[in-house]
């Protein structure tokens, strides 16, 4: 029987491993799994056709004690309010673990943009922005880019925005450089995980010189991941996309192929490698896994069958609880998602700041402060595994967990 997988659930497991292994009370359980407020709202667009359709939008918003929540917005055809809710509560443990003063939050549109031009999804985008905004602010809530969006999305939700509410780069991050981003946001995710992987092939005995790496996804993550990672020494064994898999054994031209992705949007027509299939790249023989693409990829059915030594979450939840399990009784080194894709919600932090202060950095800095925080981060999550003898997510875990608990208390009211 396939693996049922309920997004908010599992990542309430998680929680309640971490929880354990802290001892935390029952009471604090139920205040910091509870989600601070949830937006629902419908949004009708005039397709291009001439018709009118309604779409659903969604912002859940996770705890909001250590700070203004934070989190990204997916347009995608599974997005719902289970999804929404699991991934604004990772925010909130994400936030805390990499110690950037935010909460979680997390949000998006039902929707398949590959079936819609490039005006319906701007109208679509304003249209959701002037229904959900009146639950952001600066420091309140904000969004940033996730699956199927990107700097334009994020450009069009800051002018809609702004157009209401007076000028606020600061609403959302992510944004082109014109209009206030950082330098290094785009990269960031990418470079957080190349940062976090290098440390973690050290611990785990793998040299990176030559590690043969296969990458899920090579959407915005997983391309920079592979362009870091080529540029350390690593083998890109194999990648896939929606479209399908590319595999060279020797390695694949991985800076040609960031190009090629990078302007087509897809992997689909470049000319080296030979092709693969999503399942197949999933236990191909290599070092080092990354998945970076959707939630779920490797579930039951397919953990037994993994053969890389270690498995790096660039994306959200991809390695759902009862193949955690498997993974982790086979001695697998599974680097979870709330330290291994900290890098773009620490540079959106950047992109704040610098709004905020109406200053630009510059990219060495950027790159620079980001490296500190993400290794400070590594270093303390594996501290705290040796120090309890737990796998890397619940140390991750715990550690967010107790500054989220301490905050909560030291606000008190309840
Ligand atoms: P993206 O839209 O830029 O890329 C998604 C990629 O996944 C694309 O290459 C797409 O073709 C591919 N894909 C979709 N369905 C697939 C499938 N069934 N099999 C294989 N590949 C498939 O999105 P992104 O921003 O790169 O996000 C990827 C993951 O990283 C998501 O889980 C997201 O939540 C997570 N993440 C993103 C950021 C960020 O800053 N963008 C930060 C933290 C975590």
């Amino acid at each position: 029987m396939a693996e049922r997988i309920n997004n908010y659930e599992n990542t309430n497991r998680l929680f309640d491993r971490a929880a354990d292994a802290i001892e935390l009370p029952e009471d604090q359980r139920l205040l910091l799994k509870t989600p601070f407020r949830e937006v629902q709202v419908e949004v009708p667009v005039r397709m291009s056709g001439g018709d009118i359709e309604v779409f659903l939008g969604y912002r859940v918003q996770h705890n909001t004690a250590r700070g203004p929540m934070k989190g990204g917005l997916r347009f995608h055809p599974h997005v719902d309010i289970d999804e929404a809710r699991s991934l604004a509560s990772l925010m909130t443990w994400k936030t805390a673990l990499v110690d950037v003063p935010f909460g979680g939050a997390k949000g998006g549109i039902t929707c398949d943009p590959s079936l819609l031009n490039e005006k319906e999804l701007e109208h679509l985008t304003r249209r959701f922005t002037t229904r959900i905004g009146l639950a952001w602010g600066l420091h309140t809530d904000i969004p940033a880019p996730d699956v199927n969006t990107n700097a334009q999305v994020m450009a069009w939700i800051m002018d809609e925005y702004s157009q209401r509410y007076g000028y606020t780069p600061g609403i959302v991050t992510g944004k082109p450089l014109a209009l206030g981003g950082s330098p290094g946001r785009e990269a960031a995710t990418g470079r957080g995980v190349s940062i976090i992987t290098r440390e973690a092939a050290r611990d785990c005995d793998i040299d990176l010189k030559g590690a043969r790496i296969a990458i899920q996804g090579f959407g915005n993550v997983g391309s920079w991941t592979g362009r870091l990672l080529g540029a350390m020494g690593g083998r890109i064994v194999a990648v896939s996309d929606a479209s399908g898999g590319l595999f060279a054994g020797d390695g694949l031209p991985v800076e040609d192929l960031f190009e090629h992705a990078y302007e087509r949007r897809t992997i689909e027509g470049f000319g080296t490698g030979e092709s693969i299939s999503n399942e197949d790249l999933l236990t191909l023989d290599c070092d080092i896994l990354i998945p970076a693409a959707l939630g779920g990829s490797v579930t039951k059915d397919n953990a037994n069958d993994i053969k890389a030594k270690m498995i790096v979450e660039a994306a959200n939840s991809p390695v759902t609880t009862i193949a955690d399990a498997i993974l982790e009784e086979r001695g697998i080194t599974i680097v979870p998602d709330i330290l291994a894709n900290a890098g773009g919600v620490t540079v959106s932090y950047f992109e704040w700041v610098q709004n905020i202060q109406a200053l630009t950095w510059d990219e060495p800095d950027v790159n620079d402060q980001l490296e500190k925080i993400m290794s400070r981060a590594y270093h303390n999550v594996v501290s705290v595994m040796k120090e309890k003898g737990v796998p890397m997510r619940t140390a991750a875990f715990s550690i967010a967990i107790e500054r989220v608990a301490e905050a909560e208390r030291m606000r008190g009211g309840f």
